[in-house]
């Protein structure tokens, strides 16, 4: 039995099935353990005053498989020239305003990243829902680096749990916009997001959360159908568009030979936001590729009737081999121009500068591969 792949009600019926106790010890548990970080059940007050209970969960071996978390195998975070890392999972106390990439690895030896970006007021986590991608986008590491597998759905929260407890940062946002495409994992991540929206447990709101897409058109129909009944608000949807010209997108994404613009424009008109809520759009700005008033404009004329924000990032170099076109990074002033075409056609746009690319922790630079 896992923590990390529980809310409040599944433990409970768990707890009812299999121990005849109910909410009163699932709450407890999942306070201590996922709210507080206690790795320790046996120190929980509710546990110690059912020592019975306490028994029977330490003999079914439970106590023991609670938490299966991952290994942190190296940490990355950067200082104003370059880069740190740390094999003993600590990071130095000056180092708490900086992007921090830790790689995590699988209890079957295949590793993961995930990426801490400080924001203002707070810290968001990238979380990675693949171990690799079977998308193969051209401009992206973990394309590049091939499919191994889906992850499970404590794989993906006990991201999360170590970021917390364990790097002892504070999170607040949740992205998922690590390694792999998370609507080709749908289950996990639908069960992920409960676990992680759980008021007991991560308490991540809605609000906070976003799910990154490349565009794969039916499983955004599946996932808006999925969330509307159980949640009020929503995790917002993020999708990466990259070109709005039908054959540059083909080239850079392949997943627009399957699921064409026109397709993917459909499924976001129909995508249900809230009222407060934005589609966020992804726009990876790559040198004479997709950075000319024309693409500005071709991009304004498929947004119209939208309701969404650009987010503009430039491209990070992600050392992918086997490319069929040259991929070139933008100067800061080519982002600059682009966001003014942009807003002259009447497009809410946001500036991204890439954290963490120097240490190979920007969009698009996460890899499955250990170097
Ligand atoms: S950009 Fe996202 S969907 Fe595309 S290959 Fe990379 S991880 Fe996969």
């Amino acid at each position: 039995m896992n923590l990390l792949d529980k809310t409040l009600d599944s433990l409970t019926q768990h707890f009812q099935l299999h121990y005849k106790k109910g909410k009163y010890h699932a709450r407890a548990l999942i306070r201590e353990i996922i709210k507080n970080g206690n790795r320790n059940p046996e120190t929980i007050p509710e546990l110690v005053a059912s020592p019975e209970f306490l028994r029977q969960l330490s003999s079914s071996g439970e106590l023991d498989s609670f938490l299966p978390l991952p290994d942190i195998v190296e940490i990355c975070t950067e200082n104003l020239d370059n880069e740190i890392c740390a094999e003993n999972n600590q990071i130095n106390n000056s180092h708490q305003d900086r992007t921090i990439k830790f790689v995590s690895r699988l209890q079957d030896g295949q590793h993961i990243e995930s990426v801490i970006i400080p924001m203002k007021q707070y810290n968001t986590l990238c979380v990675s829902t693949q171990v690799g991608c079977r998308m193969g986008c051209l401009f992206c590491a973990t394309g590049a680096s091939g499919f191994q597998r889906d992850l499970t759905t404590s794989e993906i929260t006990s991201q999360l749990f170590n970021a917390r407890f364990i790097l002892k940062k504070s999170i607040k946002n949740i992205v998922f916009m690590g390694m792999g495409e998370p609507l080709d994992n749908l289950d996990h991540l639908i069960q992920s997001i409960a676990v992680l929206n759980e008021p007991h447990g991560f308490d991540i709101a809605h609000r906070h959360m976003t799910i990154s897409t490349c565009g794969l058109v039916p499983r955004i129909y599946e996932l808006a159908a999925s969330l509307i009944k159980p949640c009020l608000t929503r995790p917002n949807l993020a999708v990466s568009i990259n070109s709005a010209d039908q054959e540059i997108r083909s080239s850079l994404m392949p997943i627009n030979r399957k699921y064409p613009l026109a397709q993917l424009r459909k499924a976001l008109l129909e995508w249900p936001v809230t009222d407060r809520q934005l589609i966020l759009i992804e726009y990876i700005l790559f040198k004479n590729l997709n950075d000319s008033q024309e693409d500005a404009r071709k991009l304004a004329d498929y947004l119209a009737g939208l309701k969404v924000r650009v987010n503009l990032i430039g491209y990070n170099y992600a050392n992918n081999r086997n490319r069929s076109i040259s991929l070139q990074p933008v100067e800061d002033s080519d982002i600059h121009k682009f966001a003014s075409y942009l807003e002259k056609y009447g497009i809410f746009v946001v500036k991204r500068w890439g954290k963490g690319a120097n240490f190979k922790a920007g969009c698009g630079q996460l890899s499955a591969k250990k170097e």
